[in-house]
């Protein structure tokens, strides 16, 4: 198979878009993709602020490395679990692509914020749900650093297979208010900054090919405590289809932003006020986070 671009010996090919490429013109269609992303939702503009999540996974390095390529002004963020060798390998790998990459990395280790407890720790003494606490957490310390270190955005890796996923599950259980709010690029809002999703119009498999021409090492180590959620099994129903249907899911989903309005302005249930331990919005008075800190005998309830 031929190269679609220069002709040269095709290296991929991308049965969505039938089209076959080497390795240097994927690399051009990959960045062309995510530049697509970035300004079709006005996700963010040069010279704009970006705090990126990453996590160690191949999602967000292959992210970073396509938006230093790209020119934005990126800044790592990654929040140490301490969930073992998983949150162990990921810090090196995060490192080694900062340094490799010299690129600024914020990184918040868990036990420094939470009187030494590790994620583990946390969950057992609070008998949390894993996933939730944790995901509790990163978001807290992501929008704290983003408006305490003046970021003008948030990127987070989600990819093609996520976002099509999560619609499909949001439109079987029809959860309307999900879906208001599905949105590749989230203004700012209540105190909180824009959050967005430069990765949108990418696949899995085109991101593991992006890391692996860049040679992006990422951790393929998955966490312990990702069990297999419903949110697996609606990626597989995808893979499946789309083994049938060529293209559905990028069709499927491109087709819901089209539509998006008509599922309406998300309604907003609560109104937010900051916490008045540390000032975070949040619809009670205390928020998720300082309620942990409590829970844990860290901070003491204002009486
Ligand atoms: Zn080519
Ligand atoms: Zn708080």
């Amino acid at each position: 198979m031929r190269c679609a671009i220069c002709k040269k010996k095709a290296e991929v090919y991308l049965p969505h878009h039938n089209l076959a490429l080497c390795r240097e013109d994927f690399k051009k269609y990959f960045l062309k993709r995510v530049k697509k992303a970035i300004d079709d939702f006005k996700m963010f503009e040069k010279g704009d602020k970006i705090l990126l999540a990453v996590s160690g996974g191949k999602d967000s390095l292959s992210l970073w490395h396509a938006l230093l390529k790209l020119g934005y002004d990126v800044t790592g963020l990654f929040i140490a679990l301490g969930i073992g060798e998983f949150s162990e390998r990921a810090r090196k790998i995060v490192k080694e692509f900062s340094d490799k990459n010299k690129t600024n990395l914020i990184t918040v280790k868990l036990e420094n914020e939470f009187g030494g407890n590790t994620l583990p720790q946390i969950v057992e003494k609070t008998r949390g749900i894993p996933c939730k606490v944790c995901g509790k957490i990163k978001r807290y310390y992501f929008d704290r650093i983003a408006v305490k270190e003046n970021f003008d955005v948030i990127a987070t890796g989600h990819n093609l297979d996520d976002e099509s996923a999560f619609l499909l599950g949001n439109i079987l259980n029809w959860n309307i208010e999900y879906l208001a709010k599905q949105l590749p690029a989230l203004p700012e809002e209540d105190g909180f900054k824009k959050k967005v999703k430069p990765l949108i119009y990418l696949t899995e498999r085109e991101i593991a090919i992006y890391a692996f021409f860049n040679e992006i090492n990422y951790n393929e180590l998955s966490c312990p405590f990702s069990k297999k959620a419903k949110s697996h099994f609606y990626k597989e129903s995808l893979h499946q289809m789309e083994l049938s249907y060529k293209g559905l899911r990028i069709k499927f989903f491109k087709g819901f932003l089209r539509n998006q309005k008509i599922f309406g302005k998300a309604e907003k249930k609560y109104s937010l006020s900051p916490c008045k331990i540390c000032g975070y919005p949040t619809s009670s008075e205390i928020c998720g986070v300082c309620k942990i800190k409590i829970n844990l005998g860290l901070i003491e309830e204002e009486k």
